[in-house]
């Protein structure tokens, strides 16, 4: 028999805040969703809005992710903002957890085995799998006869070879410290890997693509034959192309440097690398939001050309070394607040390619329009390379993976 679930409810919690979703018809139509951001910092803020069509945002008093889920349903059964008429309606809870390690290759009802492996990584994901943790218990707790699934954005990347994941460091650090590649934000890889196949009308087990997830924190996959085979983020999230704040790839040697020459702290190093980086320290306008990048290069700022020529390299160097690794290049995909909207970092990627079979059309690139199932192409006609602008949305993808676990589709 099918198994038919309405209102799967997503969390994604952070350590300050809280993004969420309903979502009916087996995970595939949003019915609400928000978030709360702030959270414990004294003036929380909850944003929330119906597909039909409240958009509210509201000062909350709460101190913690279980008191935020509280004010969370409360909308979401309010008579006035509601689009369920109680919590009984809710048939499922998913929650995204950033790391999975080893053990946790697909998403998977939560039990007490994987609360333990949720907890073992929390020295790998320090600011991530702890409020993710936490968001499970609390859900436990609200709803506790309710199954709970959690969907692990290091699983796609499970299917690395273990020439891809290893580091050149002694062996034995990777048996005794498990310090090797994991990559991130696979969800959003896997999900737009499997739209663009469907928007090109071919099966993605035949196809090799490059996919380009950049927002906030940025990360390019090898998807090949719908598995992912490299992706540039690594033990932690902070290796691969430069991004808001992170740098990305550099030498090694310049931790060493700081600490032995210039009486850098742990600490310091941390922070210069993590939250001072990016384009935010290339470009020195003290923003690291693209859209502010953008407008004062624009202006003839020096930095923001820098930290755009910086950024931009990088990431086709990084597409360049994967359709080497994958043998072939079917499409690149771009994702992402930047990937979607940025239509000058799209154009700056794709410059100079043609005679690899990548070129864009300035016109798509650059025009509003056109987005079918949430896929715009922008290739030049006839270029054997496609290159597609794929929207993200995360929390759906999570939402169709916890009906996946329950209805045992799951491949
Ligand atoms: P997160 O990684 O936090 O989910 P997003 O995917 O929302 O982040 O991406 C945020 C980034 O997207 C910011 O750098 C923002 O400036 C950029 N962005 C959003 N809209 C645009 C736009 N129209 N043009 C250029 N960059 C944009």
């Amino acid at each position: 028999m099918q198994l038919c679930m309405d209102n799967i409810l997503i969390i994604n919690a952070g350590s300050s805040s809280i993004k969420f979703g309903l979502y009916r018809s087996n995970g595939m139509q949003s019915a609400a969703s928000g978030f709360a951001e702030r959270i414990g910092l004294g003036d929380t803020t909850l944003h929330y809005r119906t597909e039909s069509s409240h958009a509210i945002s509201k000062c909350i008093q709460v101190e913690s992710i279980q008191e935020s889920i509280h004010e969370i349903l409360e909308l979401l059964v309010g008579p006035e903002t509601g689009v369920i008429r109680s919590a009984a309606e809710i048939s499922a809870v998913g929650h995204r957890v950033v790391h999975g390690g080893e053990k946790m290759k697909a998403a998977t009802l939560v039990t007490d085995d994987v609360r333990k492996a949720i907890r073992s990584c929390f020295e790998l994901a320090p600011l991530h799998n702890p409020p993710n943790l936490q968001g499970i218990e609390a859900c436990s707790e609200i709803f506790p006869n309710l199954p709970q699934v959690a969907v692990f954005d290091t699983a796609f990347h499970g299917t690395l070879p273990e020439y891809a994941y290893l580091y050149a460091l002694p062996y034995n650090l990777y048996e005794t410290e498990k310090i090797r590649r994991y990559g991130f934000h696979g969800t959003s890889h896997m999900s737009v890997s499997k739209k663009a196949a469907k928007a090109m009308g071919r099966c993605l087990e035949n196809l090799c693509m490059a996919t380009c997830h950049l927002g906030n924190g940025c990360s390019i996959s090898a998807v090949s034959g719908g598995k992912s085979i490299d992706t540039s983020m690594g033990f932690t999230p902070l290796e691969g192309i430069p991004m808001g704040t992170r740098c990305g790839d550099i030498d090694p040697a310049v931790s060493l440097f700081l600490v032995r020459q210039r009486g850098y702290t742990v600490e310091a190093v941390d922070t210069l690398l993590n939250r001072q980086s990016g384009f935010l320290g290339l470009g020195g306008i003290g923003s690291s939001d693209m859209r502010d990048i953008e407008s004062a290069m624009k202006k003839g700022d020096p930095g923001a050309l820098r930290a755009l020529q910086v950024f931009t390299y990088r990431v086709k160097k990084y597409i360049g070394a994967y359709a080497f690794a994958m043998g072939r290049l079917d499409a690149i995909v771009f994702t992402g607040g930047i990937g979607e909207n940025s239509s000058l970092v799209r154009s700056l990627v794709c410059q100079g390619l043609e005679s690899f079979g990548v070129e864009i059309d300035p016109v798509q690139n650059c025009g509003n329009g056109s987005f079918e199932n949430d896929v715009k192409d922008i290739s030049h006609p006839g270029k054997p390379v496609r290159v597609l602008v794929v929207h993200t949305d995360e929390e759906m993808e999570i939402a169709k993976q916890v009906y996946d676990v329950l209805s045992g589709n799951q491949c």
